[in-house]
């Protein structure tokens, strides 16, 4: 098998910035780039960002791509290919599979899957981890949270392909107001989105300023001694803590793996996170499930690649 001949073309969405990238059959990263979100705008962002990868392709002279995998930050249906609702994106019954099929009918591999379920193959395929993955728990902590639990080396769908949306499980009651239309969810108090506004609170900032303030502005600012940012981590490490407790109680996973900007802040979180389970210790359960940042760069996007490079295999049942 000549690696270089089959190359695969990725696609990101997520609610602020969709990545792409062009793929090697072994899973190497050979060209990524950002675009800033168009989330209003599905149908016409989704070609733009399929134009995009071919001009790069072109650009820098890869072959016609073998297979196209795109992941989105929501619920995805896989077997039809289509995206069913991703209330961070404010996307619903959007037929992804058919506009990619449409830019680029000559690509047999189409392959769709949530993001957090696609990192979880990811970490399956290509992760570093030097233990035995055969049931883990990928957390994907974005602007929103997502899960993919992985039983035996399969992912787990669910009858309506919403297994692992954890995200939206009710951690405080009468909580904060969720846009999946639920209060008090999980991701209002751990995600991305919920740190960067706990972090404006703390110093006394507009709300509105959230768009500017980034989690690498928030970790940037741990490293100059300023107490806030580490304070705030602390919180939002708490908060995860909770969750990943009843994730371990329902799921019984051999590891959780969490992929996100916030694992850049390992030192901070971990300790809190351990802290926050020791608390909550079934049978010393929680101190046995290993904990771990996610080994891969941008795991839902290089997920997205290792779905249809999966797919490569099992439709043509080429061994290497
Ligand atoms: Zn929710």
């Amino acid at each position: 098998l000549r690696t270089g001949k089959h190359i695969f073309g990725a696609i990101y969405f997520d609610s602020v910035t969709t990545k792409i990238a062009i793929v090697g059959i072994d899973g190497t990263m050979k060209h990524t780039a950002d675009m800033e979100t168009q989330a209003s705008r599905p149908e016409q962002f989704a070609q733009l960002c399929l134009e995009k990868l071919g001009m790069i392709r072109r650009q820098f002279h890869f072959p016609p791509f073998t297979g196209i995998g795109v992941s989105v930050a929501g619920i995805v249906d896989p077997a039809l290919s289509k995206v069913v609702f991703a209330p961070n994106l404010g996307w619903a019954d959007l037929d992804l599979a058919k506009i990619i099929r449409d830019c680029y009918p000559e690509v047999r591999i189409i392959s769709l899957e949530n993001d957090a379920k696609a990192s979880a193959v990811a970490e399956l395929w290509f992760g570093k981890h030097d233990i035995n993955l055969s049931s883990f728990v990928f957390l994907l902590v974005d602007r929103g949270i997502g899960a993919g639990i992985v039983v035996d080396k399969n992912v787990l769908y669910g009858e309506s392909h919403a297994a692992g949306e954890f995200g939206h499980m009710t951690l405080i009651e009468g909580g904060d107001l969720c846009s999946c239309g639920n209060s008090g969810c999980w991701e209002m108090y751990a995600s991305d989105r919920a740190t960067v506004l706990r972090y404006l609170a703390a110093r006394h900032a507009d709300p509105a300023l959230s768009p500017r303030i980034s989690m690498d502005d928030i970790i940037e600012k741990t490293r100059n001694h300023d107490d806030i940012p580490r304070k705030v981590l602390k919180e939002s490490a708490y908060y995860l803590g909770l969750g990943i407790a009843n994730i371990i109680k329902s799921v019984d996973p051999g590891a959780i793996i969490i992929g996100g900007k916030i694992t850049q802040a390992w030192d901070i979180i971990y300790p809190e996170i351990m802290r926050t389970l020791g608390k909550r210790a079934l049978l010393g359960k929680q101190r046995e499930t290993g904990i771990l940042p996610a080994t891969l760069p941008t795991p839902p996007l290089l997920g997205a690649a290792a779905l249809s490079i999966r797919k490569f295999f099992t439709d043509f049942r080429v061994t290497i």
